[in-house]
């Protein structure tokens, strides 16, 4: 099977025989050299700053989801996530609350004013996830699901885009081009590590593709150090060294009870983890600040 990438390459390659100039990537640089900035509500993706986006790996009940956001919020994140409708690897997990999902979502939206990303995993429910989220998640399994990518071009709703366990920074990037090919010019891109011969960890973070990413593109890249490490006690040392190797902001998993989660509780910090974390990554970006200043 011809991957995306090479028949790019080979449509490029039979342009220049032809003597015309390829159109250069829609993501690219040379394409718009200027950051692009993504606006979702009161919030801000790229351009300098450094966003958080924190919450649940999944929407599990009320309770849980209000305790998450007002923590969320207490402590400076920026959006709020939650999972409605769940990637799992094993068909007997627990698979997201769906529709009541989205419905609790937007009551912690309410309660808290964060806006909130949440994945989408079926082009039928993209209209319905459109419907409630403030920006629109694919998950690294459906990084090159690519009727769901045209769709998402045409929906005018942010997107964030994870990296998949095994795309490389081109495959990644074309991914994205789908999105703006139709359109849709909002989309944030999430690292979130790769499979690697290493088994320590649950995946191995990539943190080269983000200063390879920055260079290659204008859209703003985040960094999910929860999915890549898949324990908590990495999270937070991932998150600062994120924030310095110059992403435009991170997204973790914060639970209120980990113990009890459905779903990736060892990988979700503790309250107390995550206002830890908010205060020094607010003071390393104070240095960031003067540093790229420079
Ligand atoms: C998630 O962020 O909820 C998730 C499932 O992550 P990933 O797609 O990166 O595995
Ligand atoms: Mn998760």
């Amino acid at each position: 099977m011809v991957s995306a990438v090479e028949s790019q390459e080979a449509a490029a390659a039979e342009a220049a025989a032809r003597g015309v100039k390829p159109r250069a990537l829609l993501v690219s640089r040379e394409a718009k050299a200027s950051d692009t900035v993504v606006r979702a509500g009161s919030a801000v993706v790229g351009g300098g700053g450094f966003t958080v986006i924190a919450g649940p790996c999944s929407v599990e009940n009320a309770e849980q989801m209000i305790c998450s956001a007002r923590i969320a919020q207490r402590y400076g994140a920026a959006i709020l996530r939650g999972g409605a409708y769940k990637p799992r690897t094993s068909p007997y997990s627990f698979q997201g609350l769906g529709a009541e999902g989205l419905e609790l979502l937007a009551q912690a939206r309410r309660l808290t004013g964060l806006p909130v990303v949440t994945e989408v995993m079926d082009t039928a429910d993209i209209d319905l996830v459109a419907a409630y989220a403030d920006v629109i998640q694919v998950g690294a399994r459906n990084v090159q699901n690519f009727c769901l990518l045209k769709k998402l071009g045409r929906v005018r709703r942010p997107v964030l885009l994870k990296r998949g366990l095994m795309t490389t920074i081109k495959e990644f990037l074309m991914a994205a081009e789908y999105i703006l090919a139709g359109g849709n010019d909002q989309v944030i891109l999430c690292e979130r590590g790769i499979r690697t011969f290493e088994t320590a960890t649950r995946n191995t973070l990539d943190l080269s593709a983000v200063c390879v990413l920055k260079e290659m593109t204008h859209l703003p890249v985040v960094v999910d150090p929860s999915h890549a490490v898949g324990n908590r006690r990495y999270v937070k040392p991932l998150a600062r060294a994120s924030l310095a190797v110059g992403a435009d902001g991170i997204m973790v998993e914060m639970h209120c009870t980990p113990d009890k989660a459905l779903c990736d509780g060892d990988q979700s910090l503790t309250p107390k983890d995550f206002k830890n974390l908010m205060s020094e990554l607010n003071a390393m970006h104070s240095l960031r600040r003067g540093w790229l200043a420079c």
